[in-house]
């Protein structure tokens, strides 16, 4: 399967975020690449998806949706910065 750019994460993550999370800048956790939402890349899936960073392929973010419910691992990145 391919993957997406960022840029469609907006969606199922604007359900948690009142801000527009794409524009938001993290720092991976294994190469300490800093970059904004919309340039990882995207993995959908059948419950949520995976973010993988555009530099090492590692995994920066999955979300899973399942019984009404939202669940976030953002352990993949060191930080998120959220424009307020
Ligand atoms: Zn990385």
């Amino acid at each position: 399967m391919d993957y997406l750019d960022g840029n469609a994460a907006a969606g199922l993550l604007s359900e948690v975020f009142a801000v527009d999370v794409t524009v938001a800048r993290g720092k991976c956790a294994h190469c300490g690449n800093v970059s904004v939402i919309a340039q990882a890349h995207l993995w959908p899936d059948d419950h949520g998806m995976v973010l993988r960073c555009r530099i090492c392929s590692d995994v920066i973010a999955m979300a899973t949706e399942r019984d009404g419910k939202l669940c976030l691992d953002l352990r993949g990145l060191d930080w998120l910065e959220l424009e307020v």
